[in-house]
This record gives C-alpha cells, structure tokens and sequence, in this order.
C-alpha cells in the first residue's frame, strides 16, 4: 500500500512539473530540512520560546508572519539575533540560531469555538499566530519542530510525528513541518491531551482527546475508528499518511456533536466537538464526523468551489453512515432527497450555484455527486469513492488552493473520462436548482412528497451498501 502510494505521488509529480511547472508535492525521499525549530513551552501555557537553527548549509535571510496576529502575539524585546522589518522578522547578526518569543494566552478561536473550550488545562492554538517561518521555505523542504512541553502534558499538531518511543509514539512532541496551505486556519493543541495513533490503510490517524480520562478517551477513539474504517471501505484508504483528528468534549452545548471542521493549515486535519453526554450510539448515528471527514478526501477548492466541497460531504455523510451499518440504506436516501428537497426550495433562482442560496450550495454539490456516482458505475465500472480515493493519494495534502475546473479536469485524467468537467460546467451554468427526478428514476426511487417507495435496482444497492444487510 505504502509503496504504490510513494510510486503514484512520483508519477504525478512528475506530471505536473511538466505539465504546469508547479512545485510543492511531498515525497519523503527528497526532503530537505532547512532548519529545527526548538519551542519552550510555559509552565501556564501563555508563553512559546522558539529558537531557531538552520541547518548547515542552509542560509536563513528572514522569518515571515502567516497571519498579521502573528505581530501582536510576537514579544518584540525577545528577539535575539533578529531585528523587526515591515517585511517579517530578519537576520540581523549572523548566529547559530535566532530566539523569539510569543504571547499566547487567551483570545484563541472564541469566534468559533467560545464556550466548547475546555478551560485552561488545554489550550488551542492556530499556529498561524506564532509559527513564523523562513522566507523562502517551500517545496519538499521540512522544518523539524521539538517542543518541549512541562511534565505530564502533551502536544497535538497536525504535522506528522517523529517518534523515538513506541509506545506512544507522537507523545515525544517531536514533528516534521511541510509548507502545505501554511494560510489556512492550523489547530496545535497543548495541555493534558490522551494522544493515540490508529494504523489503517494509507496511513496513520493521531487522535488527540482533551481529557486524561481514560473511559471518555476511549468511547471517542472507537467513534474515530468507527468513522474511519467506513471512510477507508468507501476511498480505499486515509486522505493522508498523517492525519490529525482533534477531540474537544463539551458540558455546555446540545446535540449530540455541536460543532466539527476541517482544518487544512499545514497538513490534513478535523477538529471535532462532542457532547459529553452522548452516548457512543447517538455519536456514530450523528452525521458531522463523517461529513467532516470527507472532506479531507478532496482539495481546498475556494469560495468558488465551496459548492462541489459541501456537496461531496453531504453527499458521503449518508452514504458512510449506511455503510457504517448504522443507518438502513432506505433511511440514507430518505435523508439524501430531504436535503435536495430543501436546497430546491430554498434556490434563489436566476443565479449561479455560487451565490444561490446557503442550502442550494450544500445540495446542488450532492446531486452532482450522486449524478457522477451512477454515471462512473454504468460507464466504467468505477465508483466517485474510487476515484477520490486515488485523487487524495496523488495529491493530498495539498500545498495550495486548487481552483475548481483544474480539479474536475484532474478528476478526469483518474477515471479517463470527460464526465467530471463537463457535468460540472453544467452544474455551475445553472440557474435553478438541478433537476434530479431522472437520477432518481434510474435508482428506481419513487418520490412522492418526500415519501419514498422503492423498486428492485442493484445500481441503486450498490451505491448505498448496507452492511447490515
Ligand atoms: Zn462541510
């Protein structure tokens, strides 16, 4: 598995070296690390103190800020071997390695996250705010990143870890940085942390559970397991040979998971937020984890393509679900021509899928997709997983934004076919809603107001598998 992935991410950066002249694919075999970053952790955890050591050979000219909270979170009278430019953070006097130091106590995502936080024994952090990086840091090139963290606490980051203990072996805080989406939202957590990593095909899971109790550690380990392996069934494998999976439980808010996101600063991540109350049934039925993580199976594609993002994750939260086993697959498509019902009535036409309506975005996307999911399997004997899964194996994580035409034509070069440029150029023309009763007429799904009757179709059982049948 690990060597086809390695073989198919070669072939594809070969391709697009050629093809577009752009950089930035990871291959393990040709990094360079330019230089170790050594951060102290304070014993209150408001304070980093980084220090910097390029390696031989390497000349650092300048540190730039990936966010402009990145220069009030800076202590400007710890800087050592640095002196502050408009432009970042540069060499000021020739040394082995350069010190600045960061304020990050409070203020933290309370946008986002507000009250879901759990106190001061864990503090999240976007390393956008504190993570300043060299000047010219690109490509295959990695930063090795060694935290040292006060006794009894831990570290979650989305980069992949390095581990010299086997037992809990991204317990070291010791990580190897790539310059991947480094202006994307990032989550790196410190504090009393239960960290476990799951082995599944394709890769490893880091699951990070903000609690040290073990009982509640466990009941969300298994739910991350759960999701996985439904994932894993329907892709193939993991979106990333690392990725990060953040756990918060809440006292506060209700529903079973009140909030989940993907996070794709630096590497390929999802932040969940349960309820502590929810029991492990109400977690694997609830649909967000496995719409969150679907969405690692495809790029960043912008606010254009926001619409195909949200309508693939839509579209795979019910399809998971019933593969999952938990869910019948009649409850899955009930669930699926709800949402189409709900993206047409609330179209606002004569626009584009891009400014149509909040709910025509995440629906239009999942019509597509089931549209695309039907066609592959007549015409090709292939599946929409099936080719996401080779997509996210070619080119994920991604170093940057793909733009959403350049990701349908990639589409299209794995299953060799025009299906995915021309069913989108379609999709993103339209002025209404599309019109999906032929798709589910094709499925045998009769549709009267919302209440469903099915005929016998083997396409239609073949896309909505449920195991326990
Ligand atoms: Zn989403």
């Amino acid at each position: 598995m690990h060597a086809k992935r390695n073989s198919a991410a070669v072939y594809v950066q070969l391709i697009l070296f050629v093809a577009l002249g752009l950089t930035g694919m990871s291959n393990p075999s040709h990094a360079t690390n330019v230089a170790t970053y050594k951060i102290k952790v304070s014993q209150n955890l408001r304070t980093l103190d980084v220090s910097v050591t390029p390696s031989p050979g390497y000349t650092l000219s300048r540190l730039r800020p990936l966010s402009r909270n990145a220069w009030s979170r800076l202590n400007k009278n710890s800087l050592r071997g640095l002196a502050i430019r408009r432009s970042g953070l540069v060499v000021a006097t020739e040394a082995d390695s350069y010190h600045y130091s960061v304020d990050i106590g409070g203020g933290f995502n309370r946008r986002s996250f507000g009250n879901f936080l759990a106190g001061n024994k864990t503090r999240m952090t976007d390393s956008r705010e504190w993570f300043w990086v060299p000047d010219d840091w690109q490509g295959n090139e990695t930063i090795s990143v060694e935290f040292d963290i006060p006794d009894g606490l831990s570290v979650s980051a989305p980069w992949e870890p390095i581990s010299n203990n086997t037992e809990a072996p991204d317990a070291s805080g010791h990580f190897l940085a790539r310059p991947v989406m480094l202006y994307r939202r990032s989550a790196v957590l410190f504090g009393r942390l239960q960290l476990t990593q799951l082995e599944l095909p394709g890769g490893m899971l880091n699951v990070a559970v903000a609690t040290k109790n073990p009982e509640i550690t466990n009941r969300y380990v298994a739910w991350t397991k759960r999701i996985a392996d439904a994932a894993v069934q329907e892709f193939g494998h993991l979106p990333a040979t690392s990725t990060q999976v953040v756990v918060m439980p809440t006292w506060s808010a209700g529903g079973s998971v009140p909030w989940g996101e993907v996070r794709r600063g630096n590497g390929s991540g999802v932040v969940l937020v349960p309820n502590t109350r929810a029991t492990m049934t109400e977690l694997i039925e609830d649909w967000t984890f496995y719409h969150e993580f679907a969405h690692l199976f495809h790029p960043f594609l912008g606010s254009k393509g926001r619409w195909i993002a949200e309508g693939f994750a839509s579209y795979y939260q019910n399809i998971l679900r019933a593969r999952a086993g938990v869910i019948t697959a009649d409850y899955a498509w009930e669930r699926m021509v709800a949402g189409f019902a709900r993206g047409e009535e609330q179209t606002r036409k004569g626009r584009t899928v891009v400014n149509g309506g909040l709910m025509r975005t995440y629906w239009t996307g999942a019509v597509m997709a089931l549209e695309l999911d039907i066609e592959l399997r007549k015409r090709r004997g292939m599946t929409l997983g099936n080719v996401l899964g080779e997509f996210s194996a070619c080119c994920l994580p991604a170093s940057r934004t793909w733009r959403p035409r350049r990701f349908m034509q990639k589409l299209d070069e794995i299953s060799d076919t025009k299906l995915f440029t021309k069913t989108y150029r379609e999709y993103s023309s339209a002025m209404d809603f599309p019109d999906y009763s032929d798709l589910l007429h094709t499925l045998d799904i009769r549709n009267s107001a919302g209440s469903l009757a099915y005929g016998k179709s083997a396409l239609r059982d073949s896309i909505m598998h449920d195991s326990r049948s």
